[in-house]
């Protein structure tokens, strides 16, 4: 059996272009929405996220302003433009590209974000929304592999088991969150976890996010199962690959994520996505 895959420049295309027709529409009433992006410092990974973020939201209408600077910025004078930003009425989303240069607190940059433009979803008042159902901003890679579930028809997993591999505050606890909302039975594993492959034997959907090359072979993975991929890594030739095995896994699987064009791409899109509705929640 060979899985079929779940395309993530696809499905992005698909929602980039109902992304693009509401910020039309939200332009048309003069509340164009707005994304502002922080970088500090020159991480070349870094600029090559951030630069994608503001191509995607130029394609999609969205305004986006890049901050650049240098990485002797004090935490300071970081946190006095967040408070700038917070209260400038034409930005509805803030991102601060993590990591940040050492002598600034991670945590204490994040929450300095008002929670109603946290659009990454890492602000604690996001996750305690996310914990009790409320409305809040969900994380996006999470919330894109959730995308993906429901364009193969999994909007709801009642009565499925659903196994993450990874418990990080950005990808592996939301996304247990969102699997259990949507009715999940959910198991997560770490690296703590003593025999994987048992948890995954059982699972109708794994969600692999370690960081770690060939963490899910095709011995643990039940036939049909749901295999979505969030991992980035290199191969030994310095390709960009996933956690899972990709070629043994596919002739297991049901469904699968690539890398690239799995993931990476809905992450982006849900960053659009979570713009837009910030936008439209403070346009009334
Ligand atoms: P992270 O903070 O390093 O977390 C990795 C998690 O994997 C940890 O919970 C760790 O367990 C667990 N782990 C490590 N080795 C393991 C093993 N052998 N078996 C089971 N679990 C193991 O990483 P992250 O930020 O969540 O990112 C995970 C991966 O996703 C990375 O490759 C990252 O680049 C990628 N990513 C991709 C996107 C995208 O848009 N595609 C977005 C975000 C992240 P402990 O908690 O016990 O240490």
């Amino acid at each position: 059996m060979s899985a079929e895959l779940i395309d993530g420049n696809a499905l992005s295309k698909k929602i980039r272009t109902e992304v693009s027709e509401r910020a039309a529409a939200l332009a048309a009433r003069g509340r164009k929405p707005g994304l502002a992006v922080i970088l500090v410092g020159d991480n070349p990974a870094s600029q090559v996220y951030v630069r994608n973020k503001v191509k995607a939201c130029e394609d999609a209408g969205v305004h986006s302003v890049l901050e650049k600077y240098d990485a002797s910025l004090s935490e300071a004078e970081l946190l006095a433009r967040i408070d700038a930003l917070n209260r400038d009425p034409g930005i509805h989303g803030i991102l601060v590209q993590l990591p940040l240069p050492k002598h600034i607190d991670d945590h204490k940059v994040i929450e300095a974000i008002a929670p109603a433009k946290d659009v990454d979803g890492f602000h604690v008042a996001s996750a305690g929304a996310l914990m009790v159902g409320e409305t809040g901003f969900k994380a996006c890679t999470p919330y894109g592999c959730m995308k993906m579930l429901e364009s193969i028809g999994l909007k709801s997993l009642r009565g499925k088991h659903a196994v993450v591999i990874g418990r990080s505050n950005i990808v592996g606890k939301p996304m247990a969150m969102m699997l259990l909302q949507a009715d999940a039975t959910v198991t997560v594993c770490h690296s703590g976890t003593a025999d994987l492959g048992h948890h995954t034997r059982q699972a109708d959907v794994i969600v692999a996010a370690v960081g770690r090359r060939k963490v899910l072979t095709a011995d643990m993975v039940k036939p049909g199962a749901v295999v979505i991929d969030v991992g980035m890594n290199r191969d030994e030739a310095g390709k960009l690959c996933g956690d899972v095995d990709f070629d043994g896994v596919k002739e297991v699987a049901g469904w699968i994520t690539p890398v690239p064009g799995g993931v990476g791409p809905m992450t982006i899109t849900m960053l659009l996505v979570n713009t837009l509705e910030s936008a439209e929640r403070a346009a009334g």
